[in-house]
């Protein structure tokens, strides 16, 4: 036999059973982009690897490890995109969108090659969405309003919390930057091997240290808060009035610092304590001056993104999805396939709703009863020489304690409603 071929560490297959929460997420977000005015902008899987240096940072974990990246045959460097944002930005100043406001959505694939665990992988999808030309502090209020009514309506929000800080200007996080690394050169020797790593490198990510042993250290380092100028300052507040009135509770997290170096002003995430390590499943801000470090004109932005593994683990707990038929049509013989075909387009004709499974590949009746009870479908609806012969339709009930009944072909729309739909 020849050898099995096995998917790649971190990149999951979606399976047949998982996909009915795939797409209620899916058609949930697409639906909810729609009453907020967001349109989608779908973008390539791989890009010019300088795109995600230039954005992302290039002493970032994602950029320093965890790219995809490879020299295509005409010597281009190109990566599989780590994130949405850099494309999304990259596409709208090159096609020119970024003259007037923009609201924009994306949903797909990202890569980065962590080291696989529960709600960590390789492949991993992200929603986003990104919100061009607005400076307020108005517009990041709304995003959080309507990620807060997404939690709402799937049903998730007692498990979420929203975190927020604000990182002020470039300059601000100089000055915090000098000061924090003053404080934890002074405590060296309690330093884990990636702070140290990132005392040189990017300081402010000792903060995002998940390791307990460095909490004490962290909770006693200068915070970001005290530095804050004005602007920002007057920004942050301006987007805490805006959710204290709309009453949108939020935590003040004075640590919380994003892994990419384009963020400015507002930071969030939006985090729960039932997925452990893996907790947060929506973070996102503000990044104005990213639409000038990739050459278009200084455009103020926000956005964030969204795990969908994360959120459908959460989801699992309390949805269940039916996408079960309602019928299964089993049908004896040649003539009897015929008209069973014939009535299963007929009652997809009439209930747009309906969803029936043919059977298909012949059988005799026990082996055919046997793929209708293990379909799931409520009824089975029995075409033989028999019923040909008087022109009806057996219907047996295969999840009620019920006898068979034969019924015209005009009467099953209504014993189908009635057993199916109500
Ligand atoms: P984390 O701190 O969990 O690594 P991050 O700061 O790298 O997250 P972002 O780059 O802001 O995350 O991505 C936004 C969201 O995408 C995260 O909050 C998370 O829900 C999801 N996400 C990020 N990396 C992965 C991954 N490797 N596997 C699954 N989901 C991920
Ligand atoms: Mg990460």
């Amino acid at each position: 036999m020849a050898a099995l071929i096995q998917a790649i560490r971190g990149m999951n297959d979606i399976l047949p059973s998982q996909s009915p929460y795939w797409q209620y997420i899916e058609k949930s977000l697409a639906e909810l982009m729609l009453r907020y005015t967001y349109q989608e902008i779908r973008l390539p899987v791989l890009e010019q690897t300088v795109l995600f240096k230039r954005t992302i940072g290039e002493v970032t974990d994602i950029v320093e490890k965890e790219m995809y990246t490879f020299v295509d045959r005409n010597e281009d460097q190109l990566s599989l995109r780590p994130e949405g944002t850099a494309g999304a930005v990259r596409a709208s100043i090159e096609h020119g969108l970024l003259n007037s406001q923009q609201r924009f959505w994306y949903l797909g694939p990202m890569f980065r090659r962590e080291r696989p665990q529960k709600g960590r992988y390789r492949q991993f999808f992200q929603f986003g969405a990104e919100a061009f030309g607005i400076p307020g502090p108005d517009i990041d209020a709304e995003q959080l309003l309507m990620m807060a009514r997404f939690w709402k309506e799937l049903g998730i929000d007692g498990h979420i919390q929203l975190e927020l800080n604000s990182l002020g200007t470039l300059e601000t996080r100089q000055r915090y930057r000098e000061d924090l690394v003053r404080y934890f050169t002074q405590h060296k020797e309690h330093l884990d091997e990636d702070s140290l790593r990132r005392l040189t490198t990017n300081p402010l990510r000792i903060l995002d240290s998940k390791n307990p042993a460095m909490k004490s250290l962290i909770t006693n380092a200068p915070i970001l808060p005290d530095y804050l100028d004005d602007e920002s300052k007057s920004h942050f507040s301006g987007l805490r009035d805006l959710l204290d009135s709309v009453g949108l509770k939020y935590v003040l997290n004075p640590y919380l610092v994003r892994g990419l170096d384009y963020y400015g002003k507002t930071v969030y995430e939006w985090t729960t304590e039932q997925l452990g390590a893996q907790g947060t499943i929506c973070a996102g801000g503000r990044y104005d001056s990213l639409v000038e470090t990739l050459g278009g004109k200084a455009t103020p932005a926000v956005g964030f993104a969204m795990g969908l593994e994360r959120v459908i683990t959460l989801l699992e707990a309390i949805y269940s999805p039916d996408d079960n038929p309602h019928i299964y049509v089993i049908v004896m013989g040649d003539k009897a396939t015929q008209a069973g075909i014939l009535l299963s387009e007929k009652l997809r004709d009439q209930m747009p709703d309906l969803r029936l499974m043919m059977n298909c590949g012949g059988g005799n009746f026990k082996a055919q009863f046997k793929r209708a009870d293990k379909s799931g479908a409520k009824l089975a609806l029995i075409l033989a020489e028999d019923e040909l012969a008087r022109g009806v339709v057996s219907v047996k009930y295969l999840r009620e304690e019920r006898e068979q009944e034969t019924h015209s072909q005009t009467e099953l729309p209504a014993v189908i409603k009635r057993s199916c739909f109500e």
